[in-house]
């Protein structure tokens, strides 16, 4: 804990990955298990952990990168919390992130923005970039981040770690505030898969607290990686949509000879095909801004965080708090997303986005019966400067174009490193997608391949 402490006062003024650091409660908290010493099954003992700022953690800031919950503080730990804290892990404080996990490069968070240790003149991913930074910048040895449609895999994807987003149920969100709750799931970034295995074997599990949380048996994903040496047996499905044209040639060139590495050590490539890849950004940003702008509504200065000292009437009091609270993205998806909801609307988009989300999936499920597992990049090109797609927010949605898929099928998806980009130096991210509640091929592939 010390150590990770003095790294990050080393890297924070370069960096901004961390909202809120609680030192001395983390040395404490270290102290009082160094007293007490370790304890059999407690499996994160003594690990340092960053918390995406979404995620409650009992008595510590809670905003979600935003002004309207700026003094919120929650008095309940969230499940995974609660998991971690009785696995031994220790909560060192709470990461950065686009304001309420809406963007992909952590640039629409209220409070700052968060560079990639690698060049700090880029954006680190989002929406969990502080969580991503803070990895790879050895500020903790594992962190939490939240995946609506890429939020843990782009950004492990664009600073050089391992993310991992389980399959949608496998995690309780109890206690995670909600942005699409049909597509948030909550997971753990780190340096390697099997930090991740570990990570993730204490965090999952059925929670009756949270109605879709799934009730399966969590295997022991570090019992099912050990001795895991080569990949004799494994089909790897290859599609096409996700190979082909608009991905920069350095991404195709490190992810094929990942794929290549693969194949070496005894996996068998197919061809597969996903063929409703070019209807999923537009099936994606309708229902999670229809989701968003009903969990959204929850936010009124009354309940929580910001409330509008200027406001004399009830209606004045809801329009000034959210209008000052909420930033201009957020803004600018509840809009949308009320629109895509109203009658008259309602079956010409979110409709349709229902109907066309589950020809997404099935395209998984026939491509899941050709191969065991699917690979692909993960963001068609490498980490971007800050500044540069900030005026174009369709850009920024087009750009997600390989991870949203995955959440409105619900599957198990992972990003690992597979080297630098030949043209800018910036680490490259290959994602492997799997089965539902699967989450073990994938762990175990890239384990192989790390
Ligand atoms: N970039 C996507 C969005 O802005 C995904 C974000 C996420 O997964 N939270 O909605």
């Amino acid at each position: 804990v010390a150590a990770c402490l003095a790294r990050i006062e080393g890297t924070e003024p370069a960096l901004k990955a961390i909202l809120h650091l609680d030192a001395e409660a983390a040395l404490a908290a270290a102290k009082a298990l160094d007293d007490a010493g370790p304890v059999a099954g407690q499996r994160l003992w003594g690990v340092p952990v960053l918390v995406k700022d979404a995620i409650c953690v009992k008595d510590a800031p809670t905003t979600c990168g935003s002004k309207i919950l700026q003094n919120f503080t929650p008095f309940y730990d969230a499940v995974c919390i609660e998991k971690l804290k009785a696995a031994g892990a220790i909560i060192l404080g709470k990461t950065n992130m686009d304001e309420f996990a809406m963007g992909s490069s952590t640039e629409n968070s209220a409070y700052a923005i968060t560079a990639n240790p690698w060049d700090t003149a880029k954006v680190p991913g989002g929406s969990s970039g502080g969580s991503a930074a803070a990895v790879a910048a050895d500020q903790c040895f594992a962190a939490l981040g939240t995946d609506t449609g890429g939020s843990i895999r782009q950004p492990a994807a664009f600073c050089g770690t391992v993310g991992i987003k389980p399959t949608y149920g496998r995690v309780s969100r109890y206690g995670l505030v909600a942005y699409g709750s049909s597509l948030d799931q909550i997971g753990p970034l780190t340096r390697t898969a099997d930090d991740a295995a570990a990570v993730l074997s204490v965090i999952a599990g059925h929670d009756p607290r949270d109605s879709t949380s799934a009730p399966r048996e969590v295997p022991d994903f570090e019992a099912a990686l050990a001795g895991a040496v080569d990949l004799a047996g494994l089909t790897i499905g290859l599609p096409d949509e996700y190979w082909g044209e608009g991905v920069d040639d350095e991404v195709r060139q490190a992810c094929a000879a990942a794929v290549d590495t693969a194949k070496s050590l005894g996996a068998t490539v197919v061809p597969v095909s996903l063929p409703h890849t070019p209807y999923a950004v537009a099936t994606y940003y309708i229902v999670a801004m229809a989701e968003a702008s009903s969990n959204l509504a929850r936010f009124d200065g009354v309940r929580y965080g910001y409330r509008a000292p200027e406001a004399q009437t009830l209606e004045e009091l809801y329009e000034l708090s959210r209008s000052t609270g909420f930033g201009p993205e957020v803004q600018r998806r509840i809009v949308i997303g009320t629109y895509v909801l109203s009658a008259g609307y309602y079956d010409a988009y979110y409709r349709k986005a229902a109907q066309v989300r589950r020809l997404i999936r099935q395209d998984f499920l026939t491509a899941f019966e050709k191969c065991d597992v699917i690979c692909g990049p993960t963001s068609p090109f490498a980490a971007f400067p800050i500044g540069q797609m900030t005026d174009d927010p369709l850009q920024m949605y087009l750009s997600d174009i390989f991870t949203i898929s995955l959440n409105l099928a619900g599957l198990p998806g992972l990003s690992m490193p597979v080297g630098l980009g030949q043209t800018s130096g910036m680490p490259i991210g290959m994602q492997l997608f799997g089965p539902a509640f699967d989450e073990a091929a994938i762990l175990r592939t890239a384990k192989v391949l790390g």
